[in-house]
This record gives structure tokens, sequence and C-alpha cells, in this order.
């Protein structure tokens, strides 16, 4: 027992020193991707580098073109063991850089049609990075842990382009959790909502599940003078949009889980004497409980359908399922605790509320017990509240957050291993 003790502490220790000595590297890693960033199912710059690396720590497998331009690596310990998957997602967003930095992105590019400008406004950048250096660290200290990691670079998480398939779904589906299966999974996603120096956790739902809600009345077309010789879809339409609203304020058992069913947009007609023959909304549907989301699905479908019918209208309705809830193993979250905890310091790791976004790497923990947790990158001195959040073109990263989700997934890994 004291003899494990002194070990673990040992290796500890060496991850700390491994980890420091990384830093400025990871911040390089970090700086290059940041440069040229490249959009969901495109990332064959960022996926060669990560390659490349992998190849370079003589990993035991490097398997690319997962899912189009994935990378997965599997790296065995001095003994065999218990497998641990570690995953960062490479993709950036169509958005033009608003931050003035020397390595600021220039990219422009095509995206579902249009020209974007691309940007690494999520901090996909860091998250490869930081895997990257976790990578190197855990390969030069492979003689002193025991079993496997896995380590997966996804691309897509933001979703592919229009007509494409990609992310967590399909690299699962292409066996990212096969030979080896996992035991466990850690993710990380650096975050504006906390100070750099900072780890926010919680256990159980974390993140909403996030599903495309698409709705057509249809009417049938007629002169704006004369309503009684067709049938108004726009007055349909918005019956229907105030309708919905009783699906989570009546129906909806709030004290479970929050949920948000949300119009986003409607379109329908030409001009102001015609009334159209069809009116389309489309929206977002957005909870924390997979029983509730079918149930809220079901309801939205069924009101938008039923009150149509009342107004003679026809009415189709399709919800695609883009993202589950993202779900923290309990069991998993509070065996890891104590590990964030040391890792982040006296006062420096948070449970953290809910978040109404999501995350694809709810796929793999439907799969397997995953733990996804926060590191924040605000500066000191910025109040998160009023940071420029994660998606805008002015997202900005303190650097100084690398190391630490550097040292959480390395600690993570290791204390998982050890049992
Ligand atoms: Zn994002
Ligand atoms: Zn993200």
């Amino acid at each position: 027992m004291e003899h494990t003790t002194a070990a673990s502490t040992d290796l500890a220790d060496l991850i700390e020193r491994a980890a420091r000595a990384i830093e400025s590297r990871v911040i390089d890693w970090r700086r290059d991707f940041h440069e040229h960033p490249e959009l969901g199912n495109r990332e064959v710059r960022t996926a060669d580098i990560v390659a490349q690396h992998l190849h370079r720590l003589g990993l035991d497998e490097v398997r690319t073109g997962v899912a189009h331009t994935g990378v997965i690596g599997v790296l065995h310990g001095a003994r065999p063991g218990p497998v641990v998957a570690l995953r960062a997602d490479m993709d950036a967003l169509p958005v033009a850089e608003e931050v003035d930095l020397p390595f600021a992105s220039k990219v422009c590019t095509q995206w579902n049609g249009e020209s974007v400008g691309v940007m690494h406004a999520c901090g996909h950048d860091a998250h490869t990075a930081i895997l990257m250096g976790v990578a190197e660290v855990l390969a030069g200290l492979r003689a002193a842990w025991c079993g496997t990691v896995k380590f997966i670079f996804q691309p897509a998480e933001e979703l592919p382009p229009e007509g494409e398939d990609g992310g967590a779904q399909l690299m699962i589906a292409q066996g990212a959790l096969d030979n080896p299966r996992p035991a466990a999974i850690f993710g990380l996603h650096i975050t504006s909502r906390l100070p750099v120096g900072v780890i926010g956790y919680r256990p159980g739902p974390t993140m909403a599940s996030a599903d495309n809600l698409k709705i057509t009345v249809h009417g049938r077309q007629t002169h704006g003078a004369m309503p009684w010789a067709g049938v108004d879809p726009i007055v349909t339409a918005a019956q229907v949009v105030l309708g919905l609203q009783t699906v989570v304020s009546r129906e909806t058992d709030l004290t479970r889980e929050p949920a948000v069913v949300t119009i986003g947009a409607i379109k329908g007609g030409v001009r102001e004497n015609i009334i159209p023959d069809s009116v389309e909304m489309r929206g977002t549907i957005r909870t924390f409980d997979e029983e509730m989301r079918d149930e809220i699905h079901e309801r939205v479908t069924y009101l938008a359908e039923a009150i149509s019918r009342g107004a003679r209208a026809g009415c189709t309705v399709c919800i695609r399922k883009n993202y589950p809830v993202t779900v923290n193993d309990a069991a998993l979250t509070q065996r890891m605790v104590p590990t964030l905890q040391r890792v982040a310091g006296p006062g420096q790791l948070m449970l953290v509320p809910k978040v109404m976004g999501s995350e694809d790497f709810s796929f793999f923990q439907q799969v397997v017990p995953g733990l996804f947790f926060f590191v924040g990158v605000t500066p000191v001195g910025t109040d998160p509240a009023k940071a420029a959040p994660n998606h805008s073109p002015r997202f900005f990263v303190d650097e100084g957050g690398l190391l630490l989700g550097v040292r959480a997934l390395a600690n993570l890994t290791c204390d998982y291993l050890r049992g």
C-alpha cells in the first residue's frame, strides 16, 4: 500500500514535470491550428499534423481517415490493464475572426454554398493541441503506467457540411470505440464562462440535447381580400407558434429537468395582398433527459398537426435529432473529482450549472461511461459573464488554460488506470 502511494505520487510528479516542459510547444501547436483553421470534414492539414505527431511519438497504432479526417492513436503502457479513451475535436467554425492577434485567422472558404471566414471560435484548436501534449507526456512515461490509452482526434463536432455525415457518431460507426473498447472516456471543453485556472464539472446531465425542428403549414393560396376562398397558412402558423409554447410551460415537468422549444425562423408570403400557399418554420428543441426529449418531440408534432387540422390546413413536421444529452457518468465523475481537485488546486474546481449548448461527445458517452469537463480561458481581470463567448468572432483564449488541460487529462488517465 505504501509502495503504491509512493509510486503514484512519483508518477504525478513526473506528469507535472513533463506537462510543464511541453507547455510552450502546446501553445505553438494551438497558434498554428488557430492560424490555419479548417471546417468540419475538411480538417486535412490538422489531421496530418496530428498523425505525424503520433507516429513520431511511437504510438503502437495510428489510424487515419476515420469518419473522413479523424485520427485515432493507441498507446500501451508497461503492462496490460484497463483502456481509457481521450477525445479532442479538431474543426473550426464559419466565423470571420475579429481578434487582433499575430496568428489570427485570415482564412476564407466555401461552406454550404456560401463564402465564409473560418475561425477556431469554439477553441477546438486548443483541444487538439492539448491532446497532442497529453499524448507526448504519456508516451514519454509509458514505462511508469499500465493499461492502454486511446487518443481520439475527431472531425466535425460543429456538424458536417449539409449532405455529409460525420462527427462522433460516424467515428463510432467506423469502430472508434472497438479494438480495444475503452472502459471510460474523458474530454474537455475550454470556455469563456470560467476564468483561466478554473476547472468546471457536473455529474449527470450536463449539456442539452439539440434537435432541429422544421414545420411546414400547407394552406391554399387566395387573394388577401378574400381569405374565405382559401386556407390561410400565416394565421395557422401563428397559432402553431403560440400553441407550441404550452409544450414546455404546461406539459413538461420542469422539476425534473429544464427544456426549451424555440421557433427561430418563420417564412411565408411575398406581398401584402396575397395569402400564400405555405409557411415554413424552423426551430430548436433542447432537453436534459432522453425520455423528456422523446415526449417533447411527440407533443410538438401532435400539436402542430392538430392545430393545423383545426384550421383546415395541412402540416408537415420534421424533427432531425442532432446531439443527445451530454451525461457525465455519476460513478465515474465521483471517482475522478479528487483528481480534478488536486490538479486545479484549492478553490479552483467548480461545480457548474447545466449548459443549454450541446456536444457530440454525448455519442461516446452513450457507449462507454464518460466525463466531460470545462477548462476556463478568460483572462484574470475580465468578467467571464461579459467575455466574448465561444462561437463569437471575438472569442479570446488565455493560453494559460492549456497547461491545465494537459495536466487534467494526463492525471485523469493515470489515476483511472491505477484503479
Ligand atoms: Zn462549438
Ligand atoms: Zn466546441
